[in-house]
């Protein structure tokens, strides 16, 4: 059975999240934004084996850390979608652009598409892509655990931004509607920051994508 534990990271609070097989403890990081120590302190305390990095969207708060803890440990960057690429090239000026220490740029492993799967010691997770907040954003969702993580496309209560660089209105709530809300209200979704929620209750009373 898979499980998993979301610590919030950088002065932004993002969400990262420990994602990890219970019987051998390989584990998936997704987006280690940064305090990287504290990370790996909770990794060791939990005697998990780290093996991937998996990354929602570019930004500073959600993919700072990358490239640093690839080196640490030798591990493989996987995600997010090839339209983030220019998030990626910028993520030194970022640190400047939201008040972070400089991150470094990283060449991923893997990029994903819409269709893909994410494999951890034989469980899988599907990647949707879900563009607006960044082109290239995608999230992972596991049936197993009925989770899924979507990073800034959706939060209790609200959406994501859209006033960045080649964000998307439109396209966000297109991605809401078509590839989140099949994955069933019943599903549990760990968003960037801020408290989880399921696609029913934001289905019924989130004022940006409520009745849709
Ligand atoms: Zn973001
Ligand atoms: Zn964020």
């Amino acid at each position: 059975m898979l499980q998993y534990h979301t610590l919030p990271v950088t002065p932004f609070q993002q969400n990262c999240s420990l994602v990890w097989c219970g019987e051998t403890l390989k584990t998936a990081v997704i987006d280690p934004g940064g305090d990287l120590d504290r990370l790996l302190a909770e990794v060791a305390r939990r005697g998990l084996a780290l093996e991937q990095i998996w990354l929602t969207h570019a930004h500073i708060d959600h993919a700072g850390g990358t490239a640093e803890l690839a080196r640490r440990l030798g591990l493989p960057i996987v995600g997010p979608h090839r339209g983030d690429q220019f998030w990626i090239d910028a993520l030194p000026q970022q640190g400047a652009m939201f008040g972070f220490p400089p991150a470094e740029a990283f060449t991923p492993t893997r990029w994903l598409e819409d269709g893909d799967t994410v494999a951890l010691a034989g469980h899988t997770l599907q990647v949707r892509h879900c563009p607006g907040h960044t082109p290239g954003h995608v999230v992972f969702f596991s049936p197993e655990l009925q989770r899924a993580f979507v990073g800034d496309v959706l939060f209790a209560g609200s959406i994501g931004r859209t006033d960045f660089p080649q964000g998307n209105h439109d396209q966000l709530i297109a991605s809401i509607t078509q590839r989140l809300w099949p994955m069933g209200d019943e599903t549990v979704f760990i968003p960037g920051h801020g408290p989880e929620s399921s696609f029913g209750r934001e289905r019924k009373t989130n004022p940006y994508v409520g009745g849709t």
